[in-house]
């Protein structure tokens, strides 16, 4: 119930426009943002890499309606592309379909994605495509295959969300296809017809999608993760929760896959401890790091993941 409230907020123009006003919500959010500035990332991903941990950048921004906005999103990414290079950083980048164009056409959406896309590819990096809320996730997955017809196999990955019922179907046939996938729980709210009400079934999806997406590693070669870091292995399992964690662990001993066939991702500023962990322990972790001044929705949906994080939240309120 109350993350349903905090996801319904986390679109809401009105609550966007109150909350974004106060100067306490940046200072929660920070915790969840490197910054607003490309300058402020880039030394988030520095860090990072000096802890052993690679990482993929997200420019925030989504539900972009005008033209010029997404194509000024294409170009930022396009230049963090180029920075990250420059900077001599080990990361690739993450983006939203509705962040550069999808809401205004598909068209325009496909030609900003290929310019992203090409960018990308002649530095040798990769791009991730995020998966939005369920109206999207036919369409991504359609452009998301366009671009590999189109030559772009070693550049670019998906995502899929464990919460979602069609979501073992559509990993099979991805593996089939040898497809970079990133695997997460689902951050958005999404009716009982089409995805697990229940935490306890996504936790048990997340779990059997782990397999498949493992076998399909070992079947389609044990593809490891590029030996600057960049390009990751065919399976990214993105999660905090140590059981998932553990139960990949023990498949990927099981079935005799290498450690660095596979990578664990993780969001800026959550398990910092567990990220560290892992990458001590040999597997190659990945950090999601998010910056920008489009925050507001990103924020709230972290708020609603942890009712603790909204405690904190409100604690902060009542000081300010
Ligand atoms: C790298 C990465 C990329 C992602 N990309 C997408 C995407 O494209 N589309 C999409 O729908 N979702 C995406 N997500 C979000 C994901 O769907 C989940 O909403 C989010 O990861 C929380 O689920 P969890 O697997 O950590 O498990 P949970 O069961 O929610 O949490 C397990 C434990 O992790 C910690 N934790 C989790 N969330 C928080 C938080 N907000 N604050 C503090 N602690 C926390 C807590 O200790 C918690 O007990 C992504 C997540 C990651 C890690």
């Amino acid at each position: 119930m109350l993350r349903s409230i905090l996801i319904y907020l986390s679109k809401a123009v009105w609550a966007r426009n109150i909350m974004t006003k106060w100067s306490f919500s940046w200072r929660v959010a920070s915790r969840f943002v490197a910054g607003d500035k490309q300058e402020d990332a880039i030394n988030a991903i520095a860090d990072l890499n000096s802890k052993g941990i690679n990482a993929t950048l997200d420019h925030l921004g989504e539900n972009v309606t005008n033209l010029d906005e997404a194509s000024a999103a294409t170009q930022e990414i396009i230049e963090m592309l180029e920075r990250i290079e420059r900077a001599r950083v080990v990361a690739g980048v993450s983006v939203k379909l509705s962040q550069i164009g999808i809401l205004l056409s598909e068209s325009l959406c496909e030609e900003n994605l290929r310019k992203i896309l090409e960018k990308a590819k002649e530095l040798k990096n990769f791009v991730r495509i995020d998966m939005e809320d369920s109206p999207f996730t036919e369409v991504t997955l359609k452009l998301f295959r366009r671009m590999i017809q189109a030559g772009y196999k070693d550049t670019v990955g998906v995502v899929i969300q464990a919460y979602l019922y069609r979501s073992e179907e559509d990993v099979k046939r991805l593996m089939k296809e040898g497809a970079r996938v990133r695997l997460c729980k689902g951050a958005y709210n999404e009716p009982p017809e089409i995805a697990f009400p229940e935490k306890s079934g996504v936790d048990q999806n997340f779990d059997q999608i782990v397999k498949i997406l493992l076998d399909g590693a070992l079947q389609n070669g044990s593809i490891k993760i590029s030996p600057d870091g960049k390009i990751p292995p065919i399976p990214a399992i993105g999660t905090h929760d140590q059981k998932r964690i553990e139960y990949t662990k023990q498949y990927v001993d099981m079935i005799g896959l290498s450690k660095d066939a596979l990578e664990f991702q993780m969001l800026y500023g959550i398990r910092r401890d567990l990220q560290e962990q892992l990458a001590k322990q040999g597997y190659p972790v990945r950090v999601y790091v998010p910056y920008g001044t489009e925050w507001y929705p990103y924020f709230v949906r972290r708020l609603a993941e942890r009712p603790a994080n909204l405690w904190f939240f409100l604690t902060n309120f009542v000081k300010k």
